[in-house]
């Protein structure tokens, strides 16, 4: 199942190239008080979510896909998760690539762990990205996203795949340059997750996907997630050794080879085998 969030606050699943709107399925979650529990409310009860979903989808009201603004189907994850340097081949090139390394020493994600993104940065296709900073390198990269469905702490990795609510392409937007990962990967909008989210059962594997980004029409990034060196299995189980996880914290896995700069008017075309499509805007 495709479940998306679009328009305004709507909840839509994916029915070829039309949405159909299940908004009505929302009114399955419990009420909330403050303080309200640490995680995506929709996420954690998305087995109660799902049947209301089935049952609303044959009657509910179509609307082109075309004609949507996807947002992103994580309204509110406790955390967003990166995983720096998770390519050899982007290794290679952020080693000998001063424009991507701005002089700083390349380590592997052995050395690096993980880093942490603000969640004010998570954006969803239909958003765009604006590229502050106008004087700086900004680059795109095209990674697996991964949605925590019940969370957890130190996960196996031989349990890590049944706490995971779904799949979802995620674009990690960078300002390159000498400052923390955590500062220049979260500036407002430079977490797009999208266009929807793909249900854990639909991909019995994250772990041989394809997975490219086109900007403007011109083929930028190409590779496939077997490349990953931290798996998904060991991107939940190392992070979870660190940080408890809650429903609908999002992974992004890292990024491949292939990743360079964008700019006002651009358009990325990112795309996950599986998972889907999406095109996103480039703006000031
Ligand atoms: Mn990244």
């Amino acid at each position: 199942m495709k479940i998306c969030r679009y328009n305004d606050d709507r909840l839509g699943v994916v029915d070829g190239d039309d949405i159909v709107d299940v908004t009505q399925a929302l009114d399955v979650l419990p009420s909330v008080r403050w303080p309200v529990p640490p995680g995506d409310l929709a996420i954690a009860h998305l087995g109660d979510l799902r049947g209301e979903i089935e049952r609303l989808a044959a009657s509910g009201e179509r609307l082109a896909r075309s004609g949507a603004v996807l947002k992103s189907p994580v309204a509110n994850p406790d955390k967003i998760i990166g995983a720096p340097v998770n390519y050899l081949k982007h290794q290679d090139e952020a080693q000998k690539d001063a424009g991507i390394n701005f002089g700083t020493d390349v380590k592997t994600i052995n050395e690096y762990g993980l880093f942490l993104k603000a969640n004010s940065s998570l954006v969803g296709p239909g958003e765009g990205v604006a590229a502050k900073f106008p004087d700086r390198r900004i680059d795109y990269e095209v990674e697996l996203a991964v949605v925590v469905g019940r969370g957890g702490r130190d996960i196996g990795e031989g349990d890590a795949l049944s706490h995971v609510a779904g799949y979802a392409i995620g674009i990690d937007m960078s300002v390159r340059g000498t400052e923390d990962r955590s500062y220049r990967k979260s500036l407002d909008s430079f977490s797009v997750l999208g266009p929807w989210l793909v249900t854990a059962d639909e991909i019995a594997d994250p772990g041989g996907l394809d997975l490219e980004l086109s900007v403007n029409g011109e083929m930028k990034q190409s590779s496939n997630t077997s490349f990953l060196i931290f798996d998904v299995p060991q991107l939940i189980a190392y992070a979870s050794r660190a940080f408890t996880l809650h429903p609908g914290d999002i992974i992004m896995t890292g990024t491949p080879e292939g990743v360079g700069p964008v700019a006002p008017g651009d358009v990325m075309t990112a795309w996950v085998e599986s998972v889907g499509k999406m095109d996103v805007e480039v703006r000031a």
